[in-house]
């Protein structure tokens, strides 16, 4: 099997958390920082060791990460923990460094459009903040991680140049990052996508650590995943309870699911550190949180070898 793991040694995975990033920029209503951070502390609880927490954009652009270094001051760190913070700009690195993130964590959309779109702003001009970013984060001894949005394609677009994401994770790692993740911010990516994107950038960057950043927009997330683990990635990017959506695709699911995504990564042989039942109770508590029912599907069905009472179901007739 593939995807299994290659020997003894490989069998940790390490699940990055996004949802209170790329799940809660998406909800209209502001969360009260006091239950975010419920939330992280609970899922720190689980096992969760490493998260992207929030973003240090300006409060004007994205209210609901208005209060990202409150955010931060109230997670109750330990030995182990990485909580990282997205960073736009340089005076986004300086509010991020004074919250003591553990990583800066800069995004450029590999597609042109998508840039100008999302930042009014040219590939070329993004790498020039990367640019500018990089040596705060050095200053303070902070680790840096490069994404590449859109990197599997882009609404706008279509297929992305792949040169463009190789220019954009040469920039990255020049400027001294050594963690790369590749983000199918729109949920376009598929497995001979996925596969044609790691390769060209393993074969030019063999010293880049990759993490894979899906959405389940089109329902094969965690299809992608099985296809990173054959690859060899070890890391992925998840959403507790399937949280964030898709500006492009209204009413589309979010990010891929962290209980899924466990739940499969354990069926599989993988560790993570994380207890996949003290997950599902945040995941659900997430349900509350934003008043509605999430695309997370272990949270609501359970372990496999659950055994259900013969009395509870309910027999077909005819
Ligand atoms: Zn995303």
């Amino acid at each position: 099997m593939s995807f299994a793991p290659r020997s003894p040694d490989d069998r940790f995975v390490l699940v990055t958390e996004v949802g209170t990033r790329d799940g809660f920029q998406s909800e209209k209503a502001f969360i009260p920082t006091e239950i975010k951070a419920e939330l992280i502390n609970a899922l720190i609880d689980a096992g969760v060791q490493s998260f992207e927490v929030t973003s240090f954009v300006s409060p004007r652009a994205v209210p609901q990460m208005a209060d990202a270094s409150q955010v931060m001051a109230l997670i109750q760190r330990r030995p182990g923990l990485r909580l990282a913070g997205l960073v736009p700009n340089a005076r986004g690195a300086e509010r991020a460094a004074a919250a003591k993130v553990d990583m800066m964590a800069c995004f450029v959309s590999a597609s042109e459009t998508h840039t100008q779109a999302n930042l009014n702003k040219s590939i070329d001009a993004a790498l020039a903040d990367f640019a500018e970013m990089a040596p705060i984060a050095k200053q303070y001894g902070i680790p840096l991680r490069g994404a590449v949005a859109t990197a599997f394609g882009c609404p706008f677009e279509g297929e992305v140049p792949l040169d463009n994401v190789l220019k954009i994770v040469g920039a990255y790692l020049e400027g001294g990052a050594r963690h790369i993740t590749l983000a199918d911010t729109t949920g376009m990516a598929t497995p001979p996508v996925v596969s044609r994107v790691v390769e060209a950038t393993r074969s030019r960057f063999p010293d880049a650590i990759i993490a894979l950043h899906f959405h389940n927009t089109r329902g094969i997330g965690l299809a992608n995943v099985m296809n990173g683990l054959e690859l060899g990635i070890r890391e992925y990017e998840s959403s507790f309870a399937g949280l964030g959506g898709c500006p492009f695709a209204p009413g589309a699911t979010g990010n891929i699911c962290t209980e899924d995504l466990v739940y499969l990564l354990h069926e599989c042989g993988y560790e993570t550190g994380i207890d996949l039942d003290a997950l599902a109770t945040v995941a659900r508590r997430a349900q509350d949180v934003v008043g509605r029912a999430l695309p997370g599907q272990y949270m609501k069905a359970g372990p496999r070898l659950k055994r259900s009472s013969l009395e509870s179901v309910r027999r077909a007739v005819g």
